[in-house]
């Protein structure tokens, strides 16, 4: 199964959004090894919600969730009102939640719990800055960010988290990490999670950072890679369509 991931970022309103996913679905057919992923913005949930209903290979997910069930938090949205308005997924820890809103690992690791408890599916997004790769603290970064986001869940609640590998470096740069540097990553990442699980379990793995129509062929070549979390490139949907159109080579 290859995980196609659309990180709208803060673009896209409700009739865009609808339109886009309304346009995109009707030109890929569904296949059972691939699945869709919309990530738009909160206000835009329920619309792709309804556009995705009825296709077993499609679903929407919220960007941020709030820890808290329900309060006075304003401008906050919950896991289970994200729930409420369609969202089966939810993103976790991602980098400009990390380093554009000062999101710590900490606050990170109560959103992973707080989507699990509202029956999401987390998508938690871990990678090293810039410096951080050239001074040899990518594995650490990483692994940090891994016990942050996940310690003390038992087996059957890692199984239902994805992880994205995003390296900072590579979000929005137009840089990508070499299929190679980043199927490394993903082995460590893959190690961590299988010390904590049933042997034999297959964790999904996805890269974001730059990925486009041009270099997707070549990062999906990577067996590690189980899809592609994608913000830039899946704004439009001869772009997105292309992307997701990627073929794999046989495993
Ligand atoms: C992202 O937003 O998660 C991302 C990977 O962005 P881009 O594809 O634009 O680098």
């Amino acid at each position: 199964m290859t995980i196609f991931a659309a990180n709208w970022k803060m673009h896209h309103g409700p009739a865009g959004a609808r339109e886009l996913v309304r346009s995109v679905l009707a030109r890929v057919r569904p296949r059972e090894d691939r699945k869709l992923l919309f990530f738009p913005p909160a206000v835009s949930l329920a619309a792709v919600a309804e556009e995705v209903k009825g296709r077993h290979d499609a679903a929407a997910g919220a960007q941020n969730v709030y820890w808290e069930p329900k309060g006075a938090y304003t401008g906050e949205v919950s896991a289970a009102l994200a729930a409420e308005a369609g969202a089966t997924w939810a993103l976790a820890g991602h980098s400009e939640r990390r380093h554009k809103f000062g999101e710590t690992d900490e606050e990170t690791g109560k959103k992973v719990r707080a989507a699990l408890a509202a029956n999401l599916a987390p998508m938690l997004c871990v990678g090293e800055k810039l410096d951080e790769r050239e001074t040899g603290r990518t594995e650490g970064v990483v692994v940090r960010q891994l016990a942050a986001g996940l310690d003390g869940l038992d087996s059957g609640a890692l199984g239902r988290v994805t992880i994205a590998y995003e390296p900072v470096w590579a979000i929005g740069t137009g840089v990508n990490a070499t299929p190679r540097d980043a199927a490394a990553v993903h082995r460590t990442i893959r190690r961590w999670l299988s010390e904590r699980s049933p042997a034999g379990t297959r964790h999904r793995i996805l890269y974001g950072g730059s990925v486009s129509a041009a270099n997707a062929e070549s990062l999906l070549a990577e067996h590690e890679l189980d899809g592609v979390l994608v913000g830039g490139a899946s704004l439009d949907a001869e772009s997105w369509i292309g992307i997701v159109s990627t073929p794999r080579p046989e495993r």
